[in-house]
Formats: C-alpha cells, sequence, structure tokens
C-alpha cells in the first residue's frame, strides 16, 4: 500500500480540478458553466472560460488538419486525466509511478494528472 501524502481535502480538489478539466477538453462548456455559476446560456458565443487553444475554431483546411492533431492531444490528455482520478480513488495519486516518492503539491496543481515527480520527469525526457 502506497502511503498517502494528499489529505482528503486535497485530494476532492484535485478530483474537481481533473473533472473541470476534462470537460474543458470535451467541450462540455454547458456542464462547466452549470456548476460554476449556475448559467449555461450563452453556449456558443462566449469562449472567455476556455484556455487559448480551444478557443479558435478552424475554418479552412489547413486549419482543421491542424486541429486534428490537437484533437489527438486532447484524447491523450483525457486519457491522462481518467488515469489520475482512477489513482485518486484506489489511492496512488500524488506518487511518482516510477520512484513512488511525493509529487509536490506544486507540481500537481500546476499538472494535476503528473505521474512522475520532478526529478524522474527530468530523466524520462531526457531519455
Ligand atoms: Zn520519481
Amino acid at each position: 500500500m502506497i502511503r498517502q501524502s494528499l489529505s482528503k481535502s486535497e485530494l476532492k480538489e484535485f478530483q474537481t480540478l481533473l473533472h473541470q478539466r476534462s470537460k474543458l477538453l470535451k467541450g462540455d462548456f454547458d456542464g462547466l458553466e452549470g456548476e460554476t455559476s449556475g448559467n449555461g446560456t450563452d453556449r456558443a458565443g462566449d469562449h472567455s472560460s476556455v484556455p487559448g487553444h480551444m478557443a479558435e475554431l478552424a475554418s479552412d483546411d489547413s486549419e482543421k488538419a491542424f486541429s486534428y492533431g490537437r484533437m489527438e492531444s486532447q484524447t491523450e490528455e483525457l486519457k491522462e486525466i481518467k488515469d489520475a482520478l482512477e489513482r485518486i480513488l484506489d489511492g496512488s495519486f500524488g506518487s511518482c509511478e516510477n520512484c513512488q516518492g511525493r509529487i509536490p503539491r506544486e507540481r500537481l496543481k500546476a499538472i494535476s494528472y503528473a505521474r512522475l515527480c520532478v526529478k524522474c520527469q527530468g530523466k524520462e525526457e531526457s531519455r
């Protein structure tokens, strides 16, 4: 059993973050607005809550091809988010998959589905 270093309320917080992130990626703006403000009427026009790259909608063919590539990475990210949510449930969230060390909260706040600590991630990227 992996030692759990995050408190229940912190886990809950990350769970919420991950849910919101996955809704953004899926384009489920209604659901997100429903949670945050209770007002989901302005569905087509308001993209202000969407992070930069999703706000631009492709118009011509080259842009479509470009956004298709982006869609693949969104799918990847959704998968990471789903895995992270599962790790929250099984209690391994916040632990490095490689060395079982703790992933710092700051890192989890930046990338809530991070599965490696900073040290191991660095090794991974330099391979
Ligand atoms: Zn590690």
